[in-house]
């Protein structure tokens, strides 16, 4: 996965932010302050913004970077741009993983299981949230712990990205049952029960939108792969 992968995915993870940003609020505004959707959206735009900006200057275009310095654009930028606890966390998380990529110009599925280990450490260094906190690591942990596993047993690159999002997503509805201990929702105790946690729910989309951005980009043209799946950048088929 090269830096337009990486680029795809930020883009990507921007679009599916901007969609689903009320669903997010209202995520929030069950057990938190109903800024969460909001906040991201800002964040990620703020992100494509200075990606565009990179491109502008003739001696650093963006379409040049390493995926690891992407990340780490991305990572500032959020840092910057959005308050609260998601934006230090994000941040964190993004600036971590891009470190840990280093300056290589393609990343292969152990590396970029690296550099998730390192995105969730950072985040837990941050937060001090474990695993059963109703956070965002809820989402990651489980995430990172099926991805590593995928490519130990073998999976190919979209099958492993598959069980990262497909754990993600367990991760964030496995928060619902649970008591937030970490974050504002914590503050309703008991409350906090029944409720997906906004966090938890915004990691499975942003992950969902690097396995796109990975099959996006091994796609020729616009035309279907062989498990007929279509770029969401394409257009309906006609
Ligand atoms: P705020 O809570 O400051 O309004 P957001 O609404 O943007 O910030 O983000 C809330 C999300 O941040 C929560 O749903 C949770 O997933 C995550 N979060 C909050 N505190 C922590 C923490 N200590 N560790 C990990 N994630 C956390
Ligand atoms: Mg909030």
């Amino acid at each position: 996965m090269d830096a337009e992968v990486f680029r795809a995915w930020i883009t990507r993870a921007a679009e599916v932010i901007e969609a689903n940003r009320d669903h997010l609020t209202q995520l929030d505004a069950a057990i938190g302050d109903a800024d969460h959707g909001i906040n991201l959206a800002r964040g990620f735009s703020a992100v494509l913004d200075a990606l565009d900006a990179l491109d502008a200057e003739d001696r650093r275009p963006a379409a040049a970077m390493t995926p690891g310095k992407i990340l780490i654009l991305t990572g500032n930028t959020i840092i910057s741009k959005v308050g609260g606890a998601a934006g230090p966390l994000y941040g964190t998380a993004f600036r971590r993983a891009g470190k840990s990529l280093g300056n290589a110009a393609d990343v292969d599925l152990p590396a970029l299981s690296s550099a998730l280990d390192a995105a969730l450490a950072g985040v837990q260094k941050l937060g001090a949230a474990v695993e059963g906190d109703k956070t965002m690591v809820d989402a990651l942990a489980a995430a990172t712990r099926a991805f590593s596993k995928a490519i130990a047993e073998g999976a190919t690159q979209d099958e492993a990205l598959s069980v990262l999002v497909e754990a993600a997503s367990a991760g964030a509805v496995g928060t619902i049952p649970m008591q937030a201990l970490k974050g504002r929702a914590s503050y309703l105790g008991p409350r906090s029960v029944g409720h997906e946690d906004p966090g938890a729910a915004s990691t499975a989309l942003i992950l969902g939108a690097l396995r796109d951005a990975a099959r996006t980009a091994r796609l020729p043209r616009c035309g279907t792969d062989r498990a007929g799946y279509r770029s969401p950048y394409c257009g309906a088929l006609s």
